[in-house]
């Protein structure tokens, strides 16, 4: 089976990983989560970065920070990776969906100009959903599938609105706008390390933020909050959310090869631009020229998904669909979907995401286009 997206570790994983376990240093504490977290913040140009369990606790964490609880609203993308809803759920929060640009596949700013204008009320520097009464604290943009939106505009729009913008960026590592990294907009950024991202720890996140305080906070609640270094005294209720030494070891390793990940991610994109670009219906994902995509995962649009997510898999090429809209599932139906022409459900239905392992051979490339292309035959 071709893979998907399967992790790459070429490098000197094996003998960072060893290192921990020859010397012992494989749990909670150790010198590669430190230098891992070095590495993240001057790679993404914030001063601070916070290693964690996962990109899910990653943004569990930033919205305890930041005090969001029951009765608050959250805005974010209608399509995107559950994990983004789900630790908003956390918190006790709701969503407000808002539906997603059919062309960019990010979240709407039309749509969301729209809802903030005309569903929102701004008092003493809060903002208010209307109907509710309901504070929104927070956005949470989705930088979907490492491309990102206008982000001055989405900036502005927050500030205008009383917004602190929270950026689930955690596919987004090595994608920039205007030359600024992703994740490094907002008050606070995320990463993930997931076996199917850019670079992967086996699992593991990031937080990222210029704030000190925020810094030191997400430290301390993602290590249980304890508040002395000898006594087991903690000063409120905190997560077991740290990233382990051994998994930091591993992501120290994947960073140094990072450049060399986006090399190839580029060359998988530009091989199936050229070679599908005038194939029958297809169309790739719209990227400004403002931004620079770290292309984590190509992904085609076109009204034949269904028989070609079969013929691909079929021939081991694996290939997946788009997430479901977020407004489909159980758990969320009966939360804010703000849209006008439902492109969520559009998008999902047309997409279709096709391998690009950043070891995958230029055949096993040249065998995903002929499948393609013999569908359309
Ligand atoms: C991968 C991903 C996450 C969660 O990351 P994990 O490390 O798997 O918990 C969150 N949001 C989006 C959009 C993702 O793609």
């Amino acid at each position: 089976m071709v893979l998907l997206s399967g992790p790459n570790l070429n490098g000197n994983e094996l003998k960072y990983v060893t290192d921990c376990i020859v010397t012992g240093w494989v749990s909670s504490v150790g010198a590669y989560v430190d230098q891992f977290e070095k590495m993240s913040a001057e790679y993404a140009g914030t001063k601070y970065a916070v290693a964690t369990s996962s990109g899910t606790t990653a943004l569990h964490i930033c919205l305890v920070m930041l005090g969001v609880g029951e009765n608050d609203l959250i805005i974010a993308p209608n399509i995107t990776f559950i994990a983004t809803i789900n630790a908003i759920k956390y918190t006790r929060a709701s969503p407000i969906l808002i539906d997603t640009n059919e062309l960019s596949w990010q979240m709407d700013l039309d749509l969301l100009e729209e809802f903030l204008v005309n569903e929102t009320e701004q008092k003493e520097n809060n903002c208010y959903h209307k109907k509710s009464g309901k504070r929104i604290p927070v956005i949470m943009p989705v930088h979907v599938l490492g491309n990102m939106c206008d982000m001055d505009r989405l900036i502005n729009l927050a500030k205008e609105h009383h917004l602190i913008v929270v950026e689930d960026s955690t596919e987004a590592l090595g994608s920039n706008y205007k030359g600024k990294h992703a994740g490094s907009f907002g008050l606070l950024g995320t990463f993930s390390y997931n076996g199917n991202k850019i670079i992967t720890t086996g699992g593991g996140g990031m937080i990222i933020t210029n704030d000190e305080a925020l810094a030191k906070k997400a430290k301390h609640l993602t290590t249980q909050a304890k508040s002395d270094a000898f006594e087991y005294i903690h000063d409120e209720v905190g997560y077991n959310y740290r990233l382990v030494n051994v998994a930091a070891a591993m992501g120290v390793a994947q960073m140094e090869q990072l450049p060399a990940f986006l090399k190839r991610k580029r060359e998988i994109i530009t091989f199936y631009k050229n070679e599908l670009s005038n194939i029958g219906d297809i169309r790739f994902q719209q990227v400004s020229e403002e931004v620079s995509p770290n292309w984590w995962l190509p992904t085609i649009m076109t009204d034949h998904q269904p028989a070609l997510l079969k013929a691909l898999n079929e021939n081991k090429l694996q290939s997946r669909p788009f997430w479901v809209p977020m407004n489909k599932l159980t758990m969320f139906r009966n939360d804010e979907y703000f849209t006008h022409k439902d492109h969520s459900d559009f998008v999902y239905k047309k997409c279709l995401s096709i391998p690009c392992s950043t070891n995958i051979t230029d055949e096993e490339l040249k065998r995903v286009t002929e499948v393609i292309k013999k569908e359309f035959e």
